[in-house]
């Protein structure tokens, strides 16, 4: 059940002097949903669009299918499906007319209104692309990358800039071309989307692969179930302000506490043991004449695996 339908290895990208991607190497298996997670700016894209023979590699190769994808461009183009952004849709064209144009694109293409049923835009085959939603355009971006039943789909940042209920609309669509035996490579900034729907995600940040497991791998591997956030201000009459390192070796020293995380004003203490942290945090903090502010707790995540291993979040990176 492991075999390997795309092998990349030692992926880099330069642009100028800048280097996008610096040695990626990973392998997808066959069925599986497989996720490049990472904050903007990592080299997601680049690194698929290598992987699509998109874009050529200043070092380092990809196999697609047993293909080279520097060499053997056409094989490559058949055995994968790769979702255009939905800025490059034909605005005058129906929906329909839209997918037939892409079936006569391929020797070989799979029968419309099924596809366009399976994509829920039926209701929608005669109107033009210009009167879509943004939810109804990425899912004809998606029909159009299954025109040629491809073996591999990449789907890059398919839910930016959707809402709630259309990105739903949308993991729905993609665990169904799960089971549908079809290989997903997709990328992603959202790491609620790449743990639901991925089997297997590579954390990327700067070009680099920093992690690549299963989400539930990736999230044990912090060794702390949950997450404690908040602020602290001096309490009125309290201590001197004291330096930054001297709080985190003091929360360091908070039970049961694993690892201490500081993004700005916002520390972050990670324990298996939730209870005895927060009665200690709450004790340590009235030794020190802290005031603790907006506190919370939760579950770790994804999320907290990339601060842990980069030192900053998703979000603002
Ligand atoms: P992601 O998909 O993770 O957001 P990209 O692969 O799009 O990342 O980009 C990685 C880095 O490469 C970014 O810093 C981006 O600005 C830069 N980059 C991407 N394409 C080009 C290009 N054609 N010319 C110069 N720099 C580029």
């Amino acid at each position: 059940m492991t075999e390997a339908v795309i092998r990349a290895r030692g992926l880099v990208k330069r642009y100028g002097n800048f280097t996008a991607v610096r040695g990626v190497s990973f392998d997808v298996y066959r069925g599986e949903v497989f996720g490049l997670l990472g904050p903007n700016g990592a080299g997601k894209t680049t690194t698929m669009e290598m992987i699509e023979g998109l874009r050529r590699p200043d070092e380092g190769h990809a196999l697609v299918a047993g293909y080279d994808t520097r060499t053997q461009q056409d094989k490559v183009k058949e055995a994968i499906g790769v979702q255009l952004q939905s800025t490059s849709l034909f605005d005058l064209l129906t929906v329909r007319e839209m997918v037939r144009m892409y079936a006569s694109f391929y020797p070989k293409s799979v029968p419309v209104d099924p596809l366009l049923e399976d994509m829920i835009l039926t209701e929608k085959a005669g109107d033009r692309v210009k009167h879509l939603s943004g939810g109804q355009k990425q899912r004809l971006a998606i029909a159009l990358a299954l025109v040629n039943d491809p073996q591999v789909v990449f789907l890059d940042e398919p839910t930016t800039g959707l809402d709630p209920q259309a990105r739903r609309t949308l993991w729905d669509i993609v665990l169904r071309l799960k089971e549908r035996g079809k290989t997903v490579v997709l990328s992603t900034h959202y790491m609620d989307e790449a743990h639901v729907l991925c089997d297997r995600i590579c954390l990327m940040d700067s070009g680099q692969v920093i992690a690549l497991d299963t989400p539930r791998s990736l999230v044990r591997s912090l060794q702390s179930e949950s997450a404690v956030e908040f602020r602290l201000a001096e309490a009125e009459g309290g201590a001197v302000e004291e330096g930054q390192e001297l709080r985190v070796q003091r929360l360091q020293a908070v039970a049961e506490v694993k690892q201490v995380q500081q993004r700005g004003e916002v520390f972050v203490l990670y324990t298996d043991a939730l209870q005895p942290t927060l009665v200690d945090l709450i004790a340590a903090a009235g030794a020190e004449g802290w005031s603790v502010l907006d506190l919370q707790t939760r579950t770790a995540t994804l999320e907290d695996v990339f601060i842990h291993m980069t030192g900053r979040s998703l979000r603002e990176a």
